[in-house]
Formats: structure tokens, sequence, C-alpha cells
């Protein structure tokens, strides 16, 4: 492909199974399986966990226990809790339950901003600059996610000029972290590499992580893509559940733990514990009632030498 690799001695993962995975699914957790969830995530050693969201329980009724969750969820040091705020009034409920981050959101391209939170991106800026205000004081950091980063699916593909333009304006509100999400699955490697190299230079001072989903199988390649062009931040979710509800023909998310798996393997770190990971995702499992995505969950972690 012609570019030199360049892969960090550590990867950082935020595991959004709690928030990203479970608002997908029909069947709603019970608070007390989603606590064990984002305990078991921070015991098999995930740096960061998303454990919620602050949408209105009226577009999203598997969130509405949001506060619940927060106030029952252990928290580990070291660990980073994040929750999903959509808005001023999101952010309100949300820092009464004293997140160590909150996530703000924006698309982009202008019809899928419309679409999911039926206001313009301009509109949606304005939002995170109160968000920014009121978590600030509080020592909260906020982070925000770019989705349909690599394609739309009302305008199509989306250009490498326009996100970097959202994300210097993103950064211009004091918001140091940026996610791009691959919100429908479209992305490729090149497109990723591309992307992530020119992000680097021209946003040097932002943290960025990436955040794909794996609906037409190009989600590890587009991590590891992303990995050997000095990526070092990815948000991915258990057993690979997920999918927005709100973005047509949106895949599962990439799987923590076939991530965490492959680039083990090639001798990077992540502090994650692939087989306590396993445990946690054979409890998510039972809870769903359905099988999911990740392959390392069906595989195992370790090779099995075949008696003959
Ligand atoms: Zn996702």
């Amino acid at each position: 492909m012609g570019w030199e690799w360049r892969e960090s001695s550590f990867v950082w993962f935020r595991d959004v199974s709690p928030r990203d995975g479970l608002q997908a699914e029909h069947v709603v957790l019970k608070t007390e399986d989603k606590v064990q969830l984002v305990n078991g995530l921070a015991r098999a050693g995930l740096p960061r966990i998303e454990v919620t969201s602050f949408v209105s329980p009226q577009w999203l009724p598997q969130m509405a226990d949001a506060e619940e969750v927060m106030a029952a969820i252990d928290r580990k040091p070291g660990v980073v809790y994040s929750v999903l705020v959509p808005n001023p009034k999101g952010a309100e409920r949300a820092i009464a339950t004293k997140p160590d981050e909150m996530t703000v959101f924006v698309s982009a391209s202008e019809t899928h901003n419309q679409k999911n939170v039926h206001r313009s991106i301009a509109e949606s800026l304005k939002g995170f600059q109160d968000v920014w205000a009121m978590a600030k004081p509080r020592g909260i950091t906020v982070s925000a996610v770019i989705v349909t980063a690599f394609g739309c699916p009302y305008e199509g593909v989306v250009s490498l000029d326009a996100v970097l333009d959202l994300a210097g304006r993103l950064r211009d509100l004091g918001i140091h972290e940026i996610a791009l999400g691959d919100t429908v699955g479209v992305a490729h490697p090149k497109q990723v590499a591309g992307m992530v190299r020119a992000f680097r230079e021209k946003l040097p001072d932002v943290q960025l992580a990436l955040h794909f989903h794996d609906t037409r199988g190009t989600a590890l390649a587009n991590l590891l893509a992303a990995v050997g062009s000095g990526a070092t931040r990815f948000e991915t979710a258990l057993g690979g559940i997920g999918g927005s509800p709100f973005s047509p023909g949106a895949g599962g998310n990439l799987s923590t733990e076939d991530s965490v798996y492959c680039l083990t393997e090639m001798g990077i770190q992540t502090g994650i514990d692939l087989d306590q990971l396993l445990t946690i995702t054979r409890f998510l499992v039972e809870k769903l009632g359905h099988d999911v995505p990740s392959k390392v969950f069906h595989a195992g972690g370790k090779m099995v030498p075949v008696n003959k």
C-alpha cells in the first residue's frame, strides 16, 4: 500500500458494549446485569468503559436506568467511566452521576445529523459548548465522536476535508479527544490509513480514536491499518454486539475480544486479560439469549492441540 508501518507498543481500548452494544438489542438487560457487565470489563483490564447514555428514555428505553447503573457500578481506580450525552439537558442528568468523561456526538454529514438528532451540525456544536462549560469546572473530560466519518447512508462518501474541518471545530471548542466512527461499516484500510495520517498531521494536539463497525467484514483490517499508521485508541464492543438503531444498515461493532487477541499476538500490549474478557462474553451471551459475532469468543483465545 506504500506506507511505512509504525505501530505503538500499547493500544488503549474503550469498550462501548454497555452503551453502543446494548442500545441496539431488543432484549433490555436488568440493571444488575448491566452493572455486572461494566464491572467485569473493568476487572478484565479495560482502561475505559462507556457505561451508558443519557439520551432521553423516550428515544432509547434500553438506557432508561442510566442513573441507577452509574450509581451501582464499582469505580476501579484508573478506569475512565464515560457516558454518552446528546445535549446540555442530557449532560445535566449525567453530571449528577459523576462520570469521569462525557462523550458528545455529531455526524460528519448534515443529513445524518438531522435524522439522528433533529438539528444542524452548527446547532449540535453550539450545544457542545454548553456541555463543555458545565463539565470543565467539575473536572469532567469531554470527548467527541464524529459519526458517519467514513461514509453516510444518506449522502454517501464523506470527504476527508469535511471530517478534519469538523474535528478542528470541535478542538476549538476545547475538546481534545475525538473518535471517528465508521457508523455504517463502509471504511476500507487504505481510507483509514489516509485519514489517520492526515488527522495526526493536521490536529497533532488532539487524541484520535477510531470506532469501526464490521458490517462488511472490514473492521479488523481497518483497526490494523490504523494501528500501523500510529493510532493508539479504539472503541470496540464485547462480543461485537451493536449497530445503531438510528442508522439503516449498521452492523455490529468491532469485537473487543478479536481486537485484543490480534494485537496481543502481534506483541502490542493492551493491559487486557483475554481469558477474563471471554468470561464476561459468556455472561453477556447468557443474558442476551443469543449468539454474538466475535470470532475469538467461538474459537477461544488459545489454540488447543489436537490429540492424535
Ligand atoms: Zn458503534
